[in-house]
């Protein structure tokens, strides 16, 4: 499914935005002719969120609901998959058990041209965090998806019967952060994890509590085993991040200690 014309005419009109906005241009700029186009940017990124479809990406192990989320397989230039970004995402649409997504891309040696804003894709290929399966009642799924360009959209889905308490969590896909919710559902903090990135599954396999559907099976079969196609898979382990039409590969995660979101 390709892109509408519309939402590809949102992005290109963002791109501009973004240019102008940008550094010189913006000091030269009128003030109230930066807050328009601050203010069309908004109105875009809303519209383009609007115009995303849900896609089921993954199947919950307890009660076999789907997972939808509105990925943008069109391009790394789509809002969806930016770092930041300034406008609220569309919920997912999952059952209760569903807790968290994390993902990682396999570029197949490309470097995607379209990417403008900063984009986390993670390692080339899947991984589990081991501290979140040490939940009692954790399960996670594997799946893969294709974007329009031919790369691989891995995402590890988990799920519990028992809620994960939201400090343990973890920030989902792309995202660099996540919001730590007050009793009023007000946001209190920032939480940002930096769980190592365990790549080999079979042990995880092996009991069980993580299950994989075959890549780009859209009726999204759950099946188990170690003889899975995510197995010896090659690419980068490294964090892979993508801006301006080229990638740049970051230090993974190893269970640092947080500094950037410290709280005090
Ligand atoms: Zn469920």
């Amino acid at each position: 499914m390709a892109r509408s014309t519309q939402q590809q005419a949102i992005i290109d009109r963002h791109k501009q935005i973004a240019e102008a906005l940008d550094g010189c241009g913006a000091l030269k700029m009128e003030q109230n002719a930066a807050t328009d186009l601050e203010t069309e940017e908004e109105y875009l990124l809303m519209e383009y969120m609007e115009l995303l479809d849900h896609i089921p990406v993954s199947r919950c192990p307890i009660c076999g609901a789907d997972l939808k989320v509105t990925i943008d397989l069109a391009g790394f230039d789509g809002p969806w998959w930016w770092t930041t970004c300034p406008v609220d995402l569309p919920t997912h649409k999952s059952c209760q058990h569903f807790q968290v997504f994390l993902g990682a891309v396999h570029l197949r040696g490309t470097e995607p041209e379209e990417s403008s804003e900063s984009v986390m894709v993670g390692p080339a290929i899947p991984f589990v965090v081991t501290r979140l399966l040490e939940h009692p009642t954790a399960k996670a799924v594997l799946s893969a998806l294709k974007t329009h360009e031919g790369h691989t959209v891995f995402i590890i889905a988990y799920y519990a019967e028992k809620p994960f308490p939201q400090a343990e969590s973890h920030q989902e896909f792309r995202h660099e952060s996540y919001a730590l919710l007050d009793d009023q559902g007000e946001i209190e903090f920032s939480e940002h994890k930096h769980d190592r990135w365990e790549f080999d599954l079979d042990p995880w396999l092996e009991t069980g509590q993580l299950t994989w559907i075959a890549p780009e099976d859209t009726s999204l079969i759950l099946r188990s085993g170690l003889e899975s196609p995510y197995k010896g898979l090659d690419g980068t382990k490294m964090n892979q991040v993508l801006e301006y039409g080229e990638v740049d590969l970051y230090e993974a995660p190893h269970d640092q200690k947080d500094t950037k979101f410290e709280r005090h």
